[in-house]
């Protein structure tokens, strides 16, 4: 069984402990960039979690016949493009329906062109419909003909499905668990992009424009195979990094700033997201390293915590509370006005200079699915949010304090403009963890190393 077919399966059981009904999951649609021209296609990850397939418009319809309901058979079907000779000319190959089901193993393929009809009749005496709910207009649109077709039918005995569900909220928990083959797929995702992250450092020179950087990173994910980078890299040298989504990658590299690259590479839907530091011309200054080694320090207590029993939030608490106290050290927070360590992180003063949280589930997106709290409210804690959730085996998720010092009164002249940010891939394993991305070094000798030795 492909790792696809697996998941359809367990999809599959789940609609069954729910009474089982039909479940509908299309892919994304082709936006148009100006005419003629097309933004470059990504599938819809719960799609192509469930398929593999990457042609645009296909849906995946799957049948779980419920303990209620024997006589309705489990199956797995596929809409897709027709073969089409003319148009493989012009835009390529397309598999079309009978290679497609034998290719990505459904039980039954059709041609997009059928699925109003067909969903009609899947849909009669159906439990229960399984769908994204409130995702798009056209979807909503769909469903409504299908489910008044249907009812259409009432008089001469069918029934139309009485409950709705949200197909993403299941796939949401599956996609937060990966397995070994998408594992692999993010060790190797995290690999490329971590060896694009030592080439720009090896490439780095003041005098240069950050483009230029940008450009080496796109050139390793590409060598490599990546199809895209997961999102837009940031490269941000000097102040700009102080900008936290900074992406204009236009700015000349001075001697004797700093440089943030954000950037990761997407590997056969799988992203990474990795983010280092360093000194344009090789060497940091001594308010850099002092800030440079603080968010260092946070995010090797952070990831520290990032292991199966703790809490999501333990991860971010451990990262803040270092970074308070090295803010209090350093004097980036004046001990006469902020009050103690727990006085800071009380009050959020921390947030001055540390405004984002620490990190988000990792996968086919870059800000992964998933709840970061536990689905049901703890009986002792009535009225209150639920509660962070546990840390589990097989979890991805990235580890990314950082520092962002803007000029400001009260704030230490030689840490104005300096914006740090250490960004790691990290898998939670039955008895730790294991940090995807560790081959970009992150220690300040490395890093000095890496950029000098050209
Ligand atoms: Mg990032
Ligand atoms: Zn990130």
């Amino acid at each position: 069984m492909t790792p696809y077919a697996t998941r359809r399966a367990h999809l599959i059981s789940q609609m069954q402990a729910k009474g089982g009904g039909v479940a509908i999951i299309p892919t994304a649609e082709t936006a148009a960039r100006n005419s003629d021209a097309d933004y470059p296609y990504r599938h819809d990850s719960y799609f192509y979690y469930l398929s593999g397939f990457t042609e645009p418009d296909a849906v995946i319809v799957l049948v779980a016949g419920g303990n209620n309901s024997p006589t309705i058979q489990s199956q797995t079907l596929l809409f897709c493009r027709d073969k089409n000779p003319e148009r493989e000319i012009w835009d390529g190959f397309r598999y079309g329906p009978e290679a497609a089901r034998t290719t990505f193993g459904f039980d039954a393929a059709y041609s997009i062109d059928a699925l109003n009809s067909e969903m009609a009749k899947l849909l009669a005496n159906s439990p229960a419909l399984f769908a994204p709910l409130g995702n798009s207009t056209k979807l909503d649109a769909q469903i409504q003909g299908w489910l008044q077709a249907v009812r259409q039918q009432s008089r001469i005995g069918i029934s139309a499905p009485t409950a709705m569900h949200d197909v993403y909220t299941i796939l949401n928990e599956m996609r937060l668990f990966k397995d070994e083959n998408e594992i692999a797929l993010m060790q190797r995702a995290a690999d490329i992009s971590a060896e694009a992250h030592n080439r720009a450092m090896r490439f780095t020179q003041p005098g240069m424009y950050e483009y230029q950087i940008e450009a080496e990173l796109l050139h390793e994910f590409r060598k490599n195979g990546a199809q895209f980078p997961a999102y837009t890299p940031i490269v941000a040298s000097g102040a700009h990094a102080c900008v936290l989504h900074y992406n204009a990658n236009n700015a000349q590299l001075k001697d004797g700033d700093l440089i943030l690259i954000d950037a990761g590479c997407e590997l056969d839907s799988y992203a990474a997201d990795i983010t280092r530091t360093y000194p344009v011309n090789g060497r940091f200054s001594g308010p850099q390293k002092a800030l440079y080694e603080l968010v260092l320090a946070a995010q090797h207590a952070a990831i520290a915590t990032a292991i199966p029993g703790k809490r999501y939030s333990e991860i971010h608490a451990a990262a803040v509370r270092v970074l308070a106290q090295g803010m209090l050290d350093i004097g980036l927070l004046n001990k006469n006005t902020v009050g103690t360590l727990d006085d800071v992180i009380a009050k959020k003063t921390y947030q001055q200079f540390y405004m984002h949280g620490t990190g988000h589930w990792l996968g086919l997106d870059v800000h992964d699915v998933g709840t970061y709290r536990e689905a049901t409210l703890d009986p002792a804690s009535e009225g209150q949010e639920k509660p962070w959730r546990h840390l589990q085996a097989g979890m991805v998720l990235t580890v990314e304090p950082g520092v962002y010092v803007r000029p400001a009164e009260g704030v230490p002249e030689q840490f104005w403009n300096i914006g740090i940010r250490i960004e790691d891939d990290v898998l939670i394993t039955d008895n730790g963890n294991h940090v995807l991305s560790q081959t970009a070094p992150t220690s300040v000798a490395e890093i000095e190393a890496m950029v000098r030795n050209k």
